[in-house]
């Protein structure tokens, strides 16, 4: 059927694969992208079982799994204690044939589906093309944007904003951000020490009232691969002296011993919030992945939760384009993806933080005492499973009408 593109705003993982979603649909689409390439930071760098199932119907899943790591266990550890809590993903071997967490930094993915998209004539992609906002009326919007060659704009049936926590779809649409910022940053830094010597799994979090921290580890150049470590930074610190050799190298050797000089290949930090916006549609503008929401990394729910957005809505939009479904159909993306979100994404990644830093002890023992009890239970375990690896957000999701 004849349309207007569909314009999607940023090139990050999350619009990458609504792109190459739409396009494998039939859909036309245009990407805009304001850096001159795909960004390659290290950031989320965890897939739950339900995100590589979609990444198999895009059929780019065999290539991830071959460039990740597989945990297939994962702990809850205390400072001082050690090990409170394993938890293992083969006990939900009958709900998903990838019973583990795939760890693999999410520049790796952009790439693979880049290079995917690089097989549809029906997509464009401007890289060096910021979107600057839009108009939209009963037939379509209007997207603005600069360019290299000055600024332009281009008409779509409808518009995408998956450009991230500073979406200028979100500022344009108004609505609100709603939520919190945590008072503290997040410094991560990456080693190649391999913490398994240590007893950790690839992923870990470490419950501590003053220094709590999560690990997991990636893929890299490697092997060997690196281990990503994450620690709170209070908020009078100045970001040069928190990334200065000597702190770093501190934080690390009071987390392992003190007698070894670790190398660091990677550091930064970052401010961390937990907002949702309010309203996911604004007629033929949508929201998507950090644009429509965003959450601490404890959990690693965030990317997740973007890719499972651009694979409800494209869904959606290739049915009302090219099959005549109903337009009310696309606020249901608003009302399934908007609820999890609120209820799985931010709910447990905020329960995640608050477990790992409480600092009444009674409390804290109460807590790690509850998990301690939940893995020694095949079916609390097993329920606990389902909804850390978003299981159950999907379940909850499709339920809603
Ligand atoms: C340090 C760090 C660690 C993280 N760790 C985890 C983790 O372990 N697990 C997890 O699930 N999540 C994690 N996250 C969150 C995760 O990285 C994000 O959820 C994810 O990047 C969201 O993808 P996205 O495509 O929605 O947005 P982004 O990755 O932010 O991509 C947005 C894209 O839009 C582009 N853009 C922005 N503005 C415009 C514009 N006006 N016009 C055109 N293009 C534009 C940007 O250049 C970018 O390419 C982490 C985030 C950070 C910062």
């Amino acid at each position: 059927m004849e349309h207007h593109p569909v314009v999607i705003s940023g090139a990050g993982p999350v619009g990458l694969v609504a792109a190459l979603s739409l396009a494998q649909k039939g859909v036309n689409v245009v990407v805009l992208e304001s850096e001159d390439h795909i960004p390659q930071d290290l950031r989320a760098g965890t897939f739950h079982p339900p995100t590589v199932e979609m990444l198999d119907t895009l059929g780019i899943g065999d290539t991830l799994r071959a460039r990740a790591i597989r945990v297939p266990e994962w702990q809850v550890r205390d400072r001082k204690d050690g090990l409170v809590a394993q938890f293992d993903l083969s006990l939900i071997a009958d709900l998903t044939p990838y019973p583990f967490r795939l760890h693999v930094e999410q520049h790796k993915l952009s790439a693979i589906v880049a290079e995917a998209l690089r097989g549809h004539n029906n997509v464009r992609m401007l890289f060096a093309h910021q979107c600057t906002g839009y108009e939209q009326d009963a037939d379509g919007v209007t997207v603005t944007y600069t360019g290299r060659d000055g600024t332009g704009e281009i008409r779509a049936s409808y518009l995408i904003g998956a450009d991230g926590a500073r979406s200028i779809v979100r500022k344009t649409m108004g609505t609100e951000f709603e939520g919190f910022t945590w008072p503290e940053r997040f410094l991560v830094f990456a080693t190649r020490y391999d913490l398994r010597e240590q007893g950790y799994t690839g992923n870990a979090y470490i419950a501590d009232p003053d220094e709590w921290s999560a690990i997991f580890i990636q893929p890299h150049d490697g092997p060997p691969p690196i281990w990503r470590i994450a620690f709170p930074i209070t908020p009078d610190m100045d970001e040069a002296d928190v990334l200065a050799p000597d702190f770093v190298q501190g934080k690390i050797k009071g987390f392992l011993s003190p007698d070894l000089d670790y190398d660091i290949p990677y550091k930064s930090v970052y401010r961390v919030h937990q907002r949702v916006a309010k309203d996911f549609r604004d007629r033929r503008v949508f929201l998507a992945g950090d644009a429509a929401h965003v959450n601490n990394p404890l959990g690693g729910m965030g990317l997740n939760s973007g890719i499972h957005d651009a694979m409800n809505l494209t869904g959606k939009l290739a049915e009302v384009l090219l099959h005549g479904a109903a337009d009310s159909t696309l606020d249901r993306y608003h009302r399934q993806r908007r609820t999890v979100n609120v209820e799985y994404v931010q709910a447990i990644t905020i329960r995640n933080k608050r477990l790992l830093e409480e600092r009444d002890p009674q409390v804290r023992r109460e807590r790690l005492d509850e998990l301690r009890q939940t893995v020694a239970d095949r079916q609390a375990h097993r329920q606990y499973l389902i909804n850390s690896s978003m299981l159950a957000s999907i379940k909850r999701a499709n339920e809603i009408q």
